[in-house]
């Protein structure tokens, strides 16, 4: 008995021992807080602590801001008033399906008055998990999320008016309370657009207590009534409580039903809170592993963050049936749908490395999420562009093209729909949405005639939605050659593809908006933000030709004028025109005060220019800057990002660029080169494989590339192959100080063009 007592605790030492080495805790770098000091003039980030599982139907955040403001938490804030469900994307386009808890004492139930003080210092930001503790109530409020459901944990003071209140927000709102299963049930509607008028979010609370009393509410005002519906409705319950006597509340909620929301439930029905948490923590482990670095501390702090950032969008807007298979309420036609659905993504912005990144790391995820975009098209007639949940106008371009063609061309989607999504590629590349201009292609009349949309037609940023257009062409002609469709059909996109080259004025060696009559825009600065543009200008934009960078190297008059209006972005000095905006918008002050002159790495058109001198023949430019870029403007604090994150696309950035290349074109098997980050890194990919990077002698000083060897072989080409990097591969990258001139200088080290 006691031999075996001795041996199991030697098993179990040796268990854990092994564990503590082995298993990395790569959650515990995560910091949810960074990017959270921002504000409406200028964006640190734009982000809040979005406290969820992977990719998570919903998330939670504490509530700093009063209902409505898209600024929902912010670092500057000194009080919280509410724990709230989310589906936000992006303060500009704000929250649907949102609802809030919030401890108190007594019957504080106005939202100006229930806010209590909070201190950074005695609050924990986890990605599943955050704890803090409300000064004015002295009540720990922790809480623990699973996919589509969460557990509170109050700990409460010694008092006879321990209290919860439940706010189901207002633009229409219902509210039931049913004490004897110590249950609340209700549905908010709040929204910013993008619904059908039969949206609702249901949720179900259920605490683990008797109330010891409880009363509904009208515009904060209590309501002796069971169920309430009007504009703004909500619940208080309380308890008589001893000093730190705990009470928990399992919450879930259904774009679908009540129902829906009570079997949402059974994701922490019988479930400890410690259970949940310990289940989120092993969830987001399992994401962020897959890659496994080495770096100094604020650097794994900044990559971590950066990962967990890119694996929460697009999230997952669909539930389980009591038979276990994914059904979804449709955004689009209000139907209760079967099949995957995601939403809350812009794709002008995600297109560029967060797709990519996806579609690298998590490819089977990938799969779920195209199968979306087909169900997105069956019930909408269009694939989206900037879903939250339903089609919303915003942006420009129709990189839905990119993403969908990414997915075929890298063989991820499932064979069976890439015909079905072929189609859909055309229906939305030759049409645009009757009632969201940005869905679709707003001026794709003029541009299948013209070659263009024109800048004097009335249609604003012409010329950024004719270059987007033109690489979607290019991206929908290579499906169409892997389809092997006709070729009278695939000609037209490969044709259309060069579109590009209308909007090039040799006189500025930059892109131009045009007007119907083929004359050029009149007067034309080239710092004007704005106008033909979007949330960039001339300088910008110039560079969206991500599949023919040979051909915009040729239309500037060779290599050596291409590098020079390169390096020109970073030498023009930060000035700018906001006239088309009537004010300096926040991207134009994140790039005035950056001191890297023109270069705006806070906005997504310029994000992937400094790859391009790969294709230049000076890669050596490229590593300089990418390491400005990622150790001055990454930082793993509050105000750590240089402008809007948005959805993963700027953490998707800094993944890659980290590991030392980028998806310049996402749909080409190529990643650019660029400079890592990374003393070493191990990429754990789905099939098993694993490519290791090393970067030896690498730091601040030894950014440069001397050369390169790929599983033992001296690489001196620009760019990695996809296909070669999913056979599993070593990366070895020797650095140094000085730039080696000598090394992808030959044109065939250059990276994919369609002109080659
Ligand atoms: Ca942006």
């Amino acid at each position: 008995m006691k031999k075996t007592f001795i041996l199991s605790i030697a098993i179990a030492f040796t268990v854990l021992g092994f564990a503590a080495k082995k298993s990395r805790s790569y959650i515990d770098y995560v910091n949810p807080l960074i990017g959270s000091q921002s504000n409406f003039a200028l964006s640190n980030g734009n982000t809040y602590p979005a406290i969820a599982r992977p990719w998570g139907m919903n998330f939670w955040v504490p509530q700093t801001a009063k209902m409505g403001d898209g600024w929902v938490y912010s670092y500057d804030a000194t009080h919280i008033r509410g724990f709230k469900q989310t589906h936000q994307p992006s303060p500009w386009i704000n929250d649907y399906g949102q609802f809030s808890l919030m401890p108190v004492q007594g019957m504080v139930i106005d939202e100006n008055k229930r806010g209590s003080w909070f201190s950074h210092k005695a609050e924990v930001a986890k990605a599943n998990y955050y704890s803090v503790y409300l000064a004015d109530h002295d009540i720990v409020t922790e809480l623990t999320p699973t996919e589509r459901a969460a557990i509170f944990r109050f700990t409460f003071p010694e008092s006879d008016s321990s209290s919860v209140v439940i706010d189901a927000f207002d633009r229409g709102s219902y509210i039931k309370v049913i004490p004897s299963e110590n249950k609340i049930i209700g549905y908010t509607t709040r929204n910013s657009g993008g619904v059908p008028d039969n949206f609702k979010n249901y949720f179900v609370i259920k605490f683990n207590r008797r109330f010891d009393y409880s009363t509904a509410w009208n515009s904060f005002k209590p309501v002796s009534a069971a169920e309430l519906t009007d504009n703004h409705v909500g619940a208080v319950i309380g308890f008589k409580t001893k000093r730190g006597q705990v009470v928990e509340a399992r919450v879930a909620s259904s774009f679908i039903s009540f129902e829906q929301a009570e079997r949402n439930l059974l994701e922490v029905a019988d479930k400890s809170f410690d259970q949940v948490r310990a289940e989120g923590t092993d969830s987001w482990n399992k994401v962020l592993g897959v890659v496994d670095i080495e770096a100094n501390l604020d650097q794994t702090r900044t990559f971590y963050s950066a990962l967990y950032r890119s694996t929460l969008f697009p999230r997952m807007f669909y539930e389980y049936d009591a038979n276990g298979k994914p059904v979804h309420y449709s955004p689009y036609n209000g139907k209760v749908l079967p099949g995957y659905m995601f939403t809350d993504n812009g794709f002008w912005d995600t297109f560029r490395a967060q797709f990519p990144l996806i579609n690298f790391l998590y490819p089977s995820m990938n799969k779920k999420i195209q199968e979306g975009l087909l169900n997105t098209f069956l019930e909408s007639g269009f694939l989206p562009e900037w879903a939250s949940p339903g089609h919303r106008d915003c942006m420009v371009g129709n990189n839905s093209a990119s993403i969908v063609s990414e997915g075929i061309l890298k063989e991820i989607t499932p064979r069976q729909m890439w015909l079905p999504l072929y189609e859909a590629m055309l229906k939305t590349a030759n049409s645009n949405h009757p009632q969201v201009r940005s869905t679709g292609r707003l001026g794709v009349d003029y541009y299948n005639k013209l070659g263009y949309v024109p800048y004097n037609v009335g249609i604003n940023e012409s010329a950024a939605r004719t270059l987007e257009y033109a690489y979607n062409d290019w991206c929908i002609y290579q499906v169409g050659l892997k389809l092997k469709r006709p070729a009278e059909e695939i000609e037209l996109y490969k044709n259309r593809s060069r579109n590009f080259m209308h909007l090039f004025d040799p006189s500025h060696n930059l892109m131009r908006g045009k007007n119907a009559d083929g004359t050029f825009q009149s007067p034309f600065n080239p710092l004007k933000w704005g106008d033909a543009f979007t949330e960039g200008n001339s300088w910008h934009y110039t560079w969206s030709v991500f599949h023919d960078v040979e051909k915009l190297k040729q239309l500037m008059g060779g290599r050596e004028k291409f590098v020079g209006m390169l390096d020109s972005v970073f030498a023009v000095p930060p000035i700018f025109d906001d006239s088309y905006y009537g004010g300096v918008i926040h991207e134009i002050r994140e790039m005035q005060i950056m001191n890297m002159g023109n270069y705006a790495h806070g906005n997504q058109p310029i994000q992937h220019m400094i790859y391009l001198y790969n294709y230049a023949g000076e890669p050596w430019k490229a590593q300089y800057h990418l390491r400005e870029v990622m150790d001055k403007l990454y930082l793993p604090t509050p105000d750590g990002y240089c402008g809007d994150e948005d959805n993963g696309q700027t953490s998707a950035w800094y993944v890659f660029s980290s590991l030392g290349f980028y998806p310049v074109t996402p749909g080409v098997d190529e990643y650019v080169i660029g400079s890592p980050l990374v003393q070493k890194a191990v990429v754990n990919l789905e099939n098993g494989k694993k490519i290791e990077i090393k970067a030896q002698d690498n730091n601040k000083a030894n950014r440069y590339v001397q050369s390169m060897k790929v599983n033992g072989k001296k690489h001196s080409k620009n760019y990695l192959n996809y296909k070669d990097l999913l056979k599993g591969a070593k990366i070895q990258f020797t650095m140094g100080n000085e730039p080696a001139t000598n090394r992808g200088t030959q044109p065939a080290d250059q990276p994919y063009s369609f002109t080659k």
